[in-house]
């Protein structure tokens, strides 16, 4: 069965590698993009997750070309690293406002549709940082545990419409996002995962498509790492 699937910050990337991978298996594939062209063969909507109302509009346009969402990877995500003591509140609050805020407003355009159709799967892209911890990401680490419990409830909330709510958790996977960490600190977190190794955008989005899928129809708010074997134990 095709389905509309959208994936936010299906450009490059972790996003892009799960969009090609439901373009594989023959779901209907949009992508949000903020500048630049979208990817070739995907369709794309120009959206800023930090912007209501170009969230709403993307929604539309994907719902006009391709039917309303059925399978909703919320994956745009954003860092701004620094020490907590030498970082500004404004950095705080702009990863705040992408990582978890940007996720609750594409999943409330999603939910209306998704409670209609008494189906529907949504998927969060966290980091095992979450739960992990590590120094200069406050910011980022706070973003993506919100995303572990606002999954959990909503799972509670959405369960009797059939519609699932899980998050994945990514370890240190090889994008334009961690492209600046120095060789001795990729060393380092090589060190402390399991496989001894980075992933690549490509490992992720198999799970993705399979918590999509109707094999994964009894697994709700379920947090599954993507790591190597990094970050493990919440
Ligand atoms: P990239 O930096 O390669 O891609 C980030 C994506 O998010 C881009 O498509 C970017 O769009 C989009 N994005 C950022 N801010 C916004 C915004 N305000 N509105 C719309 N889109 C936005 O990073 P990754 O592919 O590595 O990251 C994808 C997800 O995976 C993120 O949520 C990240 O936190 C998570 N993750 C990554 C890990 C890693 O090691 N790489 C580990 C754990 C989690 P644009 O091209 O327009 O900037």
């Amino acid at each position: 069965m095709s389905r509309s699937v959208l994936v936010t910050g299906g450009n490059r990337g972790i996003g892009l590698a799960i969009a090609r991978a439901f373009e594989e298996a023959g779901d209907k594939v949009a992508v949000t993009y903020r500048s630049g062209e979208p990817p070739e063969g995907l369709f794309g909507v120009r959206c800023d997750v930090t912007d209501t109302a170009s969230v709403e509009a993307a929604f539309e346009e994907v719902k006009a070309q391709q039917g309303a969402v059925q399978v909703l990877v919320a994956n745009a995500g954003t860092t701004r690293d620094n020490l907590f003591l030498a970082m500004p509140e404004k950095d705080f609050a702009d990863v705040i406002d992408t990582n978890l805020m940007g996720t609750v407003r594409a999943v409330r355009c999603a939910v209306t549709d998704m409670v209609k159709a008494r189906w529907g799967r949504i998927i969060l892209v966290g980091s095992t940082t979450a739960f992990w911890g590590s120094p200069g990401v406050t910011n980022y680490s706070a973003s993506k545990a919100a995303l572990a419990g606002f999954a959990r409830s909503l799972a509670w909330e959405l369960g009797s419409r059939k519609i699932t709510v899980n998050v994945v958790m990514p370890g240190l996977i090889e994008t334009d996002m961690v492209a600046g960490l120095s060789d001795q600190h990729r060393s380092y977190l090589h060190s402390i995962t399991a496989l001894r190794r980075s992933g690549t955008p490509e490992e992720v989005a198999p799970a993705v498509r399979f918590l999509a899928g109707d094999e994964a129809s009894f697994i709700t708010g379920a947090l599954l790492p993507i790591s190597g074997g990094s970050g493990l134990g919440y």
